[in-house]
C-alpha cells in the first residue's frame, strides 16, 4: 500500500513538473553519497583529537589545530584560507587538583574534582572550611553571610532530568557554575565546589567557565562528579557535617596572540555576501574536545569540501571559521564579528555546529517568521539524511551576534541526550565520537547551505 501510495505521487512530481525540488534532491543526494563515501571529517577529527588533543585557548596545542586546521581547509579546497588575529585569555591549570570532605570523626573521602575554567587557584597549602550546601540561589540568599561566611559552598543544582531538552537543562542549572563562586564570594564564602553539569550520575568532574566579578573577591572553584555529589548531600541530609579541603593549582596568565581560522569559496554572483559555517576549535583540557568541538569544526571544513568535490559553484561566499576561545572568553566571536562590521562585510546567514557530532536532527533558526517559515519549506528535502525540524531557536555562541551584520542565524541540533555525558570531561574523546553520525551532520549543515546559497532568505 505505502509502496504504491510513493509510486503515485512520484509520478505525480513527475505531471506537476516540480524541476527545482527534484534537482535539488538529485544535487543533495551527491551532496550525501560523497560525504558518507569520501568525507574527511572523521580522519580530520582523529587528527585533532589524538595527533593534537586537549586545545585550551593560548596553549600550544590551540596553536597546533589553528595550523593543522588552515592545511585541512586547504587540503579541503578552499579558495583562499587565512587567519584572523586575537588576543585571548591564558587559563593554566597546573598540576591535578586534590581534595576530599572530612566527617567530624576525621574520616576522609576523597573527591573526583577539576577546577573551574579561569578560577583562581588555593596556592599550595589549599583551602579547608565547613561544608555548606545549597541547591539554588535563592537558598544562598536566604542564608547569606551569616550562614556561608569563611565557609565553602557546595551547589547541588542537578540537571533538570525531566527536560527532553538537555540544554534547557544545561541553561539552568549551568549558572550554579558560571555566576556560583562569584555570587557566594559577595556573602564571605573561601571557596566554591560545584556538582558537575551531567545528566547522568557518574564519576567524572566536568569543567566549564566560571565568571568573577569585579566587586567582590575571586574565591577557588571546583566541580566535583556527580556520584560525590550525590552522596555527599545525602550525607548532609542525615546532619552529617563535613569539613572540605581543596588544593588547585590554576592560573590566568596574561592575554596570548592566537587566532581564528578562516577558509573560503569566493561565490561567483555574490563574493561580497557572505555564508559563514562555523565550530569552535578551542577546547577544555580534560578531554580531547571531540564532541566539543572538534565534531563542529571538521563538520565545517567538510561543507567546503563537498561544495567543491561536488561541483558546485556557490552564489555567495562560503566560510568555514574555526573560532578560537569559545570556552573561556569567546574572544574569536568577537573578532569576526568586529571585522565584519569593520569591512561593512553582509552576511546572508551563518550556521554553527556547536553541540556535539551526535545523529542529525534539526535545525534552530534566530530570524523573522517569514524566513523561518522559508527555511521550514526545505524540512521535506533533507528529512530523508536526518533533518526532523527547522524551527525558531537560538545558534551558536560564536555566531549568535553576526545579526548586527545582517545574518539569519542558524544551530545545527544534533540529538542532545548523550552529550552532556561527555561535555568538558574528560570522556569527551575522538572514541565517544561516530563516523557515521559526524558525517550525517555535514550532509545537513552542506545541503543547507546549498539551498541557502541557491535561493537567497
Ligand atoms: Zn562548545
Amino acid at each position: 500500500m505505502m509502496r504504491k501510495y510513493i509510486f503515485v505521487f512520484g509520478a505525480l512530481i513527475g505531471v506537476l513538473n516540480l524541476p527545482a525540488q527534484v534537482n535539488d534532491s538529485v544535487m543533495i543526494k551527491k551532496i550525501a553519497d560523497d560525504i558518507m563515501l569520501n568525507g574527511k571529517a572523521y580522519d580530520n577529527l582523529y587528527y585533532l583529537c589524538k595527533k593534537i588533543g586537549a586545545r585550551l585557548s593560548g596553549s600550544a596545542n590551540a596553536q597546533k589545530a589553528v595550523e593543522a586546521t588552515a592545511r585541512m581547509l586547504k587540503e579541503a579546497g578552499a579558495d583562499t584560507v587565512y587567519l584572523q588575529p586575537c588576543m585571548v585569555p591564558h587559563w593554566i591549570r597546573g598540576a591535578k587538583e586534590t581534595g576530599y570532605v572530612q566527617s567530624a570523626n576525621g574520616k576522609k573521602y576523597n573527591l573526583k574534582l577539576c577546577a573551574l575554567g579561569n578560577s583562581v587557584g588555593t596556592g599550595a597549602q589549599g583551602i579547608a572550611a565547613p561544608l555548606v550546601q545549597v541547591q539554588s540561589f535563592d537558598e544562598l540568599d536566604r542564608l547569606g553571610a551569616a550562614g556561608v561566611k569563611g565557609k565553602i559552598v557546595f551547589f547541588n543544582m542537578p540537571m533538570n532530568p525531566t527536560y527532553f531538552e538537555t540544554f534547557r537543562a544545561y541553561g539552568e542549572s549551568g549558572r550554579s557554575r558560571v555566576f556560583g563562586p562569584a555570587k557566594a564570594a559577595q556573602y564571605g564564602a573561601v571557596a566554591v565546589m560545584v556538582r558537575s553539569l551531567a545528566s547522568n550520575v557518574d564519576d567524572y568532574p566536568h569543567t566549564g567557565v566560571t565568571v568573577y566579578t569585579d566587586t567582590f573577591s575571586k574565591i577557588p572553584a571546583v566541580a566535583i562528579s556527580t556520584n560525590n555529589a550525590e552522596w555527599i548531600s545525602s550525607q548532609l541530609n542525615k546532619k552529617i557535617a563535613f569539613t572540605a579541603y581543596l588544593q588547585t593549582n590554576c592560573a590566568m596568565l596574561p592575554d596570548v596572540l592566537s587566532y581564528n581560522v578562516v577558509g573560503e569559496i569566493r561565490g561567483s554572483q555574490l563574493p561580497h555576501a557572505y555564508i559563514t559555517v562555523g565550530g569552535h576549535l578551542d577546547s577544555w583540557d580534560l578531554g580531547e574536545g571531540a564532541h566539543d568541538d572538534g565534531a563542529g569544526c571538521v563538520q565545517s571544513i567538510e561543507v567546503i569540501r563537498a561544495i567543491k568535490a561536488s561541483g558546485l559553484v556557490p552564489r555567495h561566499t562560503i566560510r568555514a571559521v574555526m573560532f578560537m576561545n569559545e570556552e573561556n572568553g569567546g574572544r574569536g566571536g568577537d573578532k569576526y564579528l568586529e571585522l565584519a562590521l569593520a569591512g561593512k562585510e553582509k552576511h546572508v546567514f551563518a550556521i554553527e555546529s556547536d553541540e556535539g557530532g551526535f545523529t542529525p536532527r534539526g535545525f534552530t533558526i534566530t530570524a523573522s517568521d517569514s524566513q523561518v517559515a522559508r527555511l521550514q519549506q526545505y524540512t521535506s528535502l533533507l528529512s530523508n539524511y536526518g533533518t526532523s525540524f527547522i524551527k525558531k531557536g537560538g545558534s551558536g555562541a560564536d555566531i549568535n551576534e553576526l545579526d548586527k551584520a545582517g545574518a539569519v542565524l542558524a544551530g545545527f541540533s544534533p540529538d542532545p541526550q548523550r552529550y552532556f555525558d561527555v561535555h568538558h570531561a574528560a570522556a569527551d574523546v575522538f572514541e565517544a565520537v561516530s563516523k557515521r553520525e559526524l558525517q550525517l551532520g555535514a550532509v545537513n549543515m552542506t545541503a543547507l547551505i546549498y539551498l541557502v546559497d541557491k535561493y537567497g532568505l
